[in-house]
């Protein structure tokens, strides 16, 4: 894959940050070799100059995007038409044998078991995922994690957006060289861009991708703060968990609550509209919930994940079973890839 010679600002600036497109993932900031943008309230920003290298573009998952170029480079082939949710070996149902990932998963604690056996069997150093800020309860931030108990620290979901590639930049300061991802499908592409482009630096400390399965990702202020804090009465440090099967399902010790996904619907964040892709379809393995009640439901997609999740399960790291007894969690990842796949009607150009 080739890119120009353009600006941020010829670029990005006009056609991602300004449409209202950016994800806000920070790939852009990460791969600029000039440092001459920081990320600033969810969106890059020029801080210097800009020294029109065009890597920023490059990078970015949602400039000059081709599916069939990217699977290609991450399959070798494109995917069928009966793939409806993207090229796969296998389909898997699963969950974390330890108790230690269970009592802190957010499914099947598959993200988190696959993370564990790889740092203890030395396949990766470190992982880049989603911890939690210090400072605001449930608000995610990227996190470099580099032992197991920093892992199980970051399992879990919070549906909030987590610019965990920004993790990226400290992984390279730390030198590490043997590192796993964890992300949106947005996020995964955004990798998948970095190696297409060749940007070795930033391409070859990654081992494995795992895609998280994602419908849409939330505002804090309005999701966190408006509606559980201010509508549901709850306060934000009583929170145990948030779930979505069918509805938006809010944890504290004493009490369940819920909130409608329709009425979740308008703190959903913007950018996501512009989003194709609902079950991570560029990851090595993607995860989802879809509705399954303590288990991850589990798309194997290429020989790499292939070769991990076999050496995981062999370890006693997780336990299996076949997909065909969940007709409704497949016929769920069916229908919201294909949903995801047509763009909104009033969706700008
Ligand atoms: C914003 C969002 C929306 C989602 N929407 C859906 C959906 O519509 N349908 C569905 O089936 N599944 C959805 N998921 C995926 C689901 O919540 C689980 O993450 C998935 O089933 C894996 O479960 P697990 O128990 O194997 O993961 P765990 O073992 O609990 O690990 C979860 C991993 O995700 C990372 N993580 C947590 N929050 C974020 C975040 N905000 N951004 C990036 N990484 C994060 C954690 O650090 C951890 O490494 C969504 C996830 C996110 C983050």
């Amino acid at each position: 894959m080739s890119f120009n010679k353009v600006s941020f600002e010829e670029t990005l600036g006009k056609s991602v940050v300004a449409s209202g497109k950016c994800v806000g993932c920070g790939t852009c900031v990460v791969v600029c070799p000039f440092n001459c943008l920081e990320y600033k309230k969810g969106n890059p920003s020029l801080v210097k100059e800009c020294k029109v290298c065009g890597i920023c573009a490059g990078a970015c998952p949602q400039y000059e995007w081709s599916w069939p170029e990217a699977e290609n480079f991450v399959f070798g082939r494109e995917r069928k038409v009966t793939e409806q949710f993207g090229v796969y070996r296998q389909l898997v149902v699963a969950k974390a044998r330890r108790n230690e990932v269970l009592e802190v998963c957010q499914d099947g604690g598959v993200a988190t078991g696959l993370l564990l056996f790889a740092l203890e069997e030395g396949l990766i150093d470190s992982a880049i995922v989603s911890g939690i800020s210090q400072e605001k309860p449930f608000y995610p931030v990227p996190k470099l994690a580099t032992t197991p108990e920093e892992i199980l620290e970051c399992s879990g979901t919070r549906y909030s957006y987590s610019p965990n590639i920004l993790a990226l930049a400290e992984g390279i300061k730390q030198k590490r060289a043997n590192m796993a991802f964890v992300g949106t499908p947005c996020q995964i592409r955004a990798i998948r861009k970095i190696q297409m482009l060749g940007l070795k630096k930033y391409a070859k400390p990654f081992q494995f991708l795992i895609g998280l399965m994602c419908s849409e990702c939330f505002t804090y202020e309005g999701l966190m703060e408006k509606h559980v804090r201010e509508k549901l009465g709850l306060s934000l440090n009583d929170i145990e968990k948030m779930n979505i099967k069918g509805k938006i399902l809010v944890k504290t010790k004493s009490e369940v609550k819920t909130i409608p996904l329709a009425e979740a619907k308008q703190h959903a964040r913007k950018s996501c509209r512009f989003c194709d892709d609902f079950s991570s379809e560029l990851a090595d393995i993607s995860t989802g919930g879809l509705g399954l009640d303590g288990w991850t439901f589990t798309i194997i997609r290429t020989e790499k994940g292939e070769e991990l999740f076999s050496k995981a399960e062999k370890a006693g790291f997780l336990d299996v079973k076949a997909v065909d007894k969940d007709a409704y969690a497949l016929n769920l990842l069916t229908k919201l890839s294909k949903k995801k796949r047509k763009p909104p009607k009033d969706l700008p150009k």
